[in-house]
């Protein structure tokens, strides 16, 4: 069965956000661990964690990701921004060790004129400092849009990291499907070609996790606004192949749509009757496919 959840609030803790998940009828979730701008995060609760572990083995959730707030720049030019994401990094990484099965995604940064090779070069160096201390947690980095000087913009960038890192043997990777589609790969047209350069460049062993989000703008367009499931340019015939396809249908999915909980309950539906080919995209399409059935 497909393996799904959305981005949660973190605001209220661990159990609130695996109570909303199993609501939803989500098996995981993704957060923030801490406010997306970086601010101090809250003092961890390990009453609240314990009881998250026994919730979430009753209820099957497993595989959450954590995701680290999107303003840290591990390749900045200023030494002090770089040590600064450092320090949020090993702090969350120091939390998430009493979570066993979490993962960790981060956005590789930006090299703001330092060039996509020096880029690289800090990415990797700033991976080594942090896996030195020792955190169980694997350590994913997502593939991004292009916008700018972001690096990760396409798997070549992707691989030369993980390459140059001294230990890869915990970290993979987090594919956005709209931020490769804006990218430039055709991940709707052509998924398996897409697969298979992944598997050739970075190798599909690395992939971990998938984030679900249709794009609000074309190929290549390096925008990197998300749309909601069908509603965007990728399309719903796209997400059913994802969702179905023998290399993916075994990781962890999770939606960055723009939408409130009820919308990423239907889009949870959706997608599970999808992959369960229950029902052709054509009903969806209808409206025949589900909204008549459970959901009333
Ligand atoms: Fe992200
Ligand atoms: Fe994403
Ligand atoms: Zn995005």
């Amino acid at each position: 069965m497909l393996r799904i959840g959305c981005h949660l609030s973190s605001a209220k803790g661990y159990l609130a956000m695996a109570k909303q998940a199993v609501e939803i009828g989500a098996d995981t979730f993704q957060f923030f661990t801490r406010n997306p701008r970086g601010a101090k995060a809250k003092k961890l609760d390990l009453e609240d964690v314990a009881a998250y572990l026994e919730f979430a083995k009753e209820h099957g959730i497993a595989k959450i990701l954590a995701h680290a707030p999107y303003t840290l720049n591990v390749c900045a030019k200023d030494a002090a921004l770089r040590e600064f994401a450092y320090d949020t990094m090993c702090d969350d990484l120091s939390r998430l060790s009493h979570i066993p099965d979490a993962m960790y995604n981060f956005h590789p940064g930006s090299h703001v004129k330092q060039g996509v090779e020096t880029g690289i070069g800090l990415i990797a160096a700033m991976l080594d400092k942090i896996q030195e201390q020792g955190y169980p947690t694997v350590i994913l980095l997502e593939t991004m849009a292009g916008k700018g000087s972001e690096m990760g913009r396409d798997f070549e960038e992707l691989a030369s990291i993980i390459g140059r890192v001294a230990d890869a043997g915990r970290i993979g990777v987090c594919l956005d499907t709209c931020h490769v589609y804006d990218s430039g790969y055709d991940i709707a047209g052509r998924l398996d070609e897409v697969l298979g350069q992944f598997d050739a460049v970075i190798g599909l062993g690395r992939l971990k996790a998938i984030h679900l989000n249709d794009s609000m703008y074309g190929l290549a367009s390096h925008k990197d606004r998300h749309e909601k499931i069908g509603k965007g340019k990728l399309g719903l015939e796209a997400f059913a192949a994802i969702v179905r396809h023998p290399k993916l249908k075994d990781l962890p999915f999770y939606l960055e749509t723009p939408n409130d909980l009820a919308g990423y309950q239907e889009e949870i539906a959706m997608l599970r009757r999808l992959e369960s080919e229950e029902c052709a995209v054509e009903e969806i399409h209808d409206g025949s496919g589900w909204m008549g059935k459970e959901m009333g």
